[in-house]
């Protein structure tokens, strides 16, 4: 159900007669930011109509349909009014357990026209949610929140959270910059600058829990990426030095860092030299042939991206820490994140959401072979 304070204009509660009925509806509503389209989904689950229902379907089946249908749609928008698709999308981004067929097949049908805002461990209840709000071009969230899927007289409303966003179109955001800064526990960066140090404070927080084993994070891991974002926003703390990063390199045994292996190895720029990136060692990381050639010319996060991967912790962190260093040396950390200026890197790939601790590893584990 789409619920608006303003009229609602161009309703279509079918989309495509290829999609079951009563998952899809798409309309206009006016806003104080103006005309806005939103499309609702509920992407069938796994087991729809599997051992339930006609029984005819693989798992999977419903679901990979029903997004085929939906990417087919949504690409047949004209985005120059902004589009919100929002709705159970029965994936948790960025992947964990689903097949990585059908999680390429989510990111292939909102391609690079949505941004999901929702992704990434939510901070509040300590998971990742399957409900998600993809964002085009021009508009920016801010303010997630969780609420319970109990009413506070105890009545069961949902089997999910429920979620809630603050939405602005992305030009206005000079504007709400000083909300913004005063409420430090919903972040969303406005410079280059602060998207490089808010997923560097990410890092940090991820790099503590893991090297603690600890099983989910703590106020202790939440306080030390706040502290870490504010130090390096206010300049009074900085990025390690890469010294600790090239010992590392020196002792660990040589291995590709994509992939493990430790046949066929060569140097890889971790920064595309087509890119800009430069020849010094700091930028200089094992590959074997095999990522190599899969990886070719593209920026290691926006190639890793693509795979469902995430990249290890360690090799992030020289990422970043090269991306931090670059943008410093030539005063662009101040530069707001909507001006389109060219980098030796993918600002656009720079994670804010991190996978759930059990999956992230400081590094990739070396190949027996
Ligand atoms: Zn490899």
């Amino acid at each position: 159900m789409l619920w608006s304070r303003e009229p609602w204009s161009d309703v279509d509660p079918v989309g495509s007669l290829d999609l079951p009925s009563g998952r899809f509806v798409i309309g206009c509503t006016s806003t104080s930011i103006g005309p806005i389209r939103v499309v609702g989904v509920c992407i069938p689950w796994r087991d729809a109509h599997v051992r339930t229902g006609r029984c005819d379907r693989k798992p999977w089946q419903d679901h990979s349909d029903f997004i085929f249908h939906l990417g087919k749609l949504l690409s047949q928008l004209d985005d120059s009014t902004p589009i919100i698709v929002v709705g159970d999308f029965n994936q948790r981004i960025p992947r964990i357990a689903q097949p990585m067929q059908v999680f390429d097949q989510l990111q292939n049908a909102l391609a690079d026209r949505f941004q999901v805002v929702t992704a990434g461990v939510l901070s509040d209840v300590n998971e990742q949610s399957i409900d998600h709000a993809a964002l085009s071009r021009y508009l920016t969230a801010s303010e997630l929140q969780t609420f319970n899927g109990t009413s506070e007289d105890s009545q069961h409303l949902s089997d999910h959270f429920g979620l809630s966003l603050q939405i602005r179109l992305a030009k206005l955001i000079d504007s709400t910059r000083q909300h913004a800064s005063k409420n430090r526990s919903k972040v969303t960066p406005q410079t280059i600058g602060e998207s490089l140090h808010w997923s560097y404070a990410n890092l940090a927080m991820a790099h503590a829990a893991v090297t603690q084993n600890a099983d989910r994070y703590s106020k202790t891991h939440f306080m030390i990426r706040a502290r870490m974002y504010a130090g390096l926003n206010g300049g009074t703390m900085s990025t390690a030095s890469l010294i600790e990063d090239e010992r590392l390199k020196l002792i660990l045994p040589q291995a590709c860092c994509y992939c493990g292996a430790r046949k066929e190895l060569s140097l890889d720029h971790l920064f595309a030299t087509k890119r800009g990136g430069s020849d010094s060692g700091d930028n200089i990381v094992w590959a074997c042939r095999s990522c190599n050639s899969s990886k070719g010319a593209r920026d290691v996060l926006l190639w890793m991206n693509a795979r469902g991967d995430f990249p290890p912790l360690l090799l992030l962190r020289r990422y970043l820490k090269l991306a931090i260093e670059h943008c410093r040396g030539n005063g662009q950390l101040q530069i707001p994140l909507g001006d389109v200026i060219k980098l030796p890197f993918a600002l656009e790939a720079i994670p804010h959401a991190f996978p759930p601790l059990s999956t992230l590893r400081l590094w990739q584990p070396v190949s027996c072979d």
